[in-house]
């Protein structure tokens, strides 16, 4: 007899401790944001596809990538978990300990050519994070070989705009309330101490 592994989605293991970002994000946000919420939307997901296994032969990327092959009754939560699950997935590869400063080589000589300098990408990056009004994202995304700043709600994605996402933050109160509960611009600031540019970069260099 053979046992038939159900088809799921896995939330994926931080790839460094709890602890890692602090003192820039402390070990319980970490905690609650990786092992509550990340944890839940990959189990909606995966719930909101009980019905339709198909949809499991694609990565949760592709699915993003054409809503429109979402069958409609499911969509949305389509949209929303899986959005939940893959933005996060990215959101805890892009930080890391001992990170910050600036990207190396053609990544830098990239944001330079498209914002100026990488004193105007970071003054673009913080105002689409701090002017997304009420839940969302902002997103440094790659396409047709153009970097740009760009800020979704909810748990929407570039991916699904057909644009590369290669540096992602959480503005989710989530994210953030623990430590700076109404300051997001604290948080905002405090986030390019942690973020991780070799991973940044090797995203890009796939991407380009
Ligand atoms: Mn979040």
């Amino acid at each position: 007899m053979f046992k038939f592994m159900k088809k799921q989605y896995q939330t994926p293991e931080l790839p460094y401790k709890y602890d890692a970002l602090e003192p820039y994000i402390d070990k319980e946000t970490m905690a609650i944001h990786h092992d509550k919420h990340h944890e839940a939307y990959t189990k909606k997901l995966n719930s909101t596809l009980e019905n339709n296994p198909k949809m499991f032969d694609k990565t949760p990327v592709e699915l993003l990538m054409d809503l429109s092959a979402i069958p409609e009754s499911i969509r949305t939560a389509v949209r929303n978990n899986g959005g939940g699950h893959v933005n996060h997935n990215l959101f805890w590869e892009v930080m890391g300990s001992e990170a910050g400063g600036q990207p190396q080589s053609d990544l830098l000589a990239a944001i330079k050519k498209n914002f100026g300098s990488f004193e105007e990408f970071q003054e673009e990056f913080e105002q689409a994070a701090t002017t997304q009004f009420g839940s969302g994202w902002a997103w440094l995304t790659l396409s047709g070989g153009k970097l740009m700043v760009e800020k979704t709600a909810n748990q929407d994605t570039p991916l699904s705009e057909g644009r590369t996402p290669l540096l992602a933050l959480d503005v989710w109160e989530h994210a953030y309330y623990l430590k700076y509960q109404n300051k997001r611009p604290d948080y905002i600031k405090a986030f390019w101490q942690v973020v991780n540019w070799d991973a940044v970069n090797e995203k890009y260099q796939q991407a380009k």
